[in-house]
């Protein structure tokens, strides 16, 4: 059997790694980089702790930190348009998901030929070209983008989040420094956690799961399993961020090698017509989507209970998945996960986009990679069960 993995070239991850930034490009023998960042790391001083290793090391640098919650294709175009007449010679994606996925649009945009739009990237198209490097620097806990093949787009015109997957989109190299996570919010923090939880588990029962990418998934719940509540709880508890921002990581290089299924097949409508955030939407539907699936791959969700730790090694499939049903549930009602209703969704508009969210769910494919495969009609039927909550 052929198999591939892919990863970036160089991982460097540790507390305090921030500091090796001009380190990485010089080994790299990049020097002329865009940080590609959020206005709220700039006027948080937060970004300073990039910038700062850089300008000590002599590197001159732009900074395009115009990119929004959710990259939308407009502002990838901004971004590229802010490349244009520069000489740089790599991108630095400096944030949480948002600003890593707009660097990597920029780039696969800024290698196109001229009038090329963001759609015509989405899946089952392969974007593998790239214009310039990419450097993905983490600051939450996170989407694995800084390890992932994939970068998630917004396409205003029809409001749905594009999956564009391929070889252009993955980082050359991730700085992983833990120490910048201290900063986010505990409801950041949840989301953010729960979406590498969500990565971990997906990548395991996929229909696409390798040798190669369970052992990164099961990695990756062994770390998060027994942290992600002490990091809402315990903002600066330094083991726990450690061990969740690891596992992000090895959760992304997990699904960027298997792929994700269901739930994110589902979640993205719904971050892209009610601009919930990510992880939460994915928390939204992960206990129905688990329990509609479970019974299809029994043996690898009882797998997953006993990495997260709420199984023990010897227990049966059968009580180490009821036991994984219990613990999403519970991790919800702990980590404060409202219900679409209680996020304040309207219910007339959610019940009226069923059917376009459905459609937009199995289009991106990701549904097809689930233990059970759903039609739009079951879709539905889960997204009601998630409206109760
Ligand atoms: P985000 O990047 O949108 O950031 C959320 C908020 O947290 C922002 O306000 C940001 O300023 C703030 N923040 C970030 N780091 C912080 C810190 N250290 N301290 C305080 N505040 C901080 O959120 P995200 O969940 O990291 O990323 C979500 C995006 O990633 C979505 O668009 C999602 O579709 C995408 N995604 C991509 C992949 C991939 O493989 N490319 C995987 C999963 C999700």
């Amino acid at each position: 059997m052929i198999t591939s993995f892919v990863s970036p070239r160089l991982l460097v991850m540790g507390g305090g790694s921030i500091g090796q930034a001009a380190a990485v490009l010089a080994q790299l023998g990049l020097s002329r980089p865009l940080v590609v960042t959020d206005p709220w790391m700039v006027s948080s001083g937060t970004v300073e702790k990039l910038l700062a290793p850089l300008k000590a090391a002599g590197i001159s640098y732009g900074v395009f930190s115009d990119t929004v919650p959710d990259p939308t294709d407009t502002v990838i175009a901004t971004g590229v348009a802010a490349l244009q007449g520069r000489d740089y010679d790599c991108l630095i994606g400096f944030g949480g998901g948002s600003p890593m996925d707009t660097a990597k649009a920029m780039t696969i945009l800024a290698a196109a030929p001229a009038g090329a739009k963001m759609r015509d990237f989405k899946v089952p198209a392969q974007a593998n070209k790239a214009a310039l490097p990419v450097i993905c620097i983490p600051t939450t806990a996170g989407t694995g983008s800084e390890a992932t093949r994939f970068t998630v787009i917004t396409d205003t015109e029809t409001d749905e989040k594009m999956l564009i997957a391929g070889l252009g989109a993955l980082p050359l190299a991730a700085i992983v420094d833990y120490e910048l996570t201290f900063s986010v919010p505990p409801r950041t923090t949840a989301d953010t956690g729960i979406d590498s939880l969500t990565h971990a588990l997906e990548a395991l029962v996929s229909r696409r799961a390798n040798p190669e990418s369970d052992e990164y998934a099961l990695r990756a719940m062994r770390l998060i399993g027994p942290n992600l509540r002490t990091v809402y709880h315990d903002p600066k508890n330094a083991a726990a961020r450690e061990a969740m921002m690891k596992g992000a990581t090895l959760a992304g290089l997990a699904f960027s090698n298997s792929s994700v299924a269901l739930v994110h097949g589902m979640s993205r409508p719904i971050g892209a017509h009610f601009h919930v955030p990510h992880g939460l939407s994915n928390a939204m539907l992960l206990p129905a989507v688990t329990a509609y699936s479970l019974n299809a791959a029994l043996p690898r969700y009882a797998e997953a209970a006993r990495a997260i730790g709420v199984a023990g090694r010897d227990e049966g499939d059968q009580s180490a998945g009821a036991k994984l049903l219990e613990e999403l549930s519970a991790l919800n009602r702990e980590l404060a996960v409202p219900t679409p209703a209680a996020y304040g969704i309207d219910a007339a508009k959610w019940n009226g986009l069923l059917p376009t969210m459905a459609a937009q769910a199995l289009a991106s494919g990701s549904p097809a990679n689930n233990p059970a495969v759903p039609d739009a009609e079951a879709i539905i039927a889960l997204y009601q069960r998630a409206w109760k909550g």
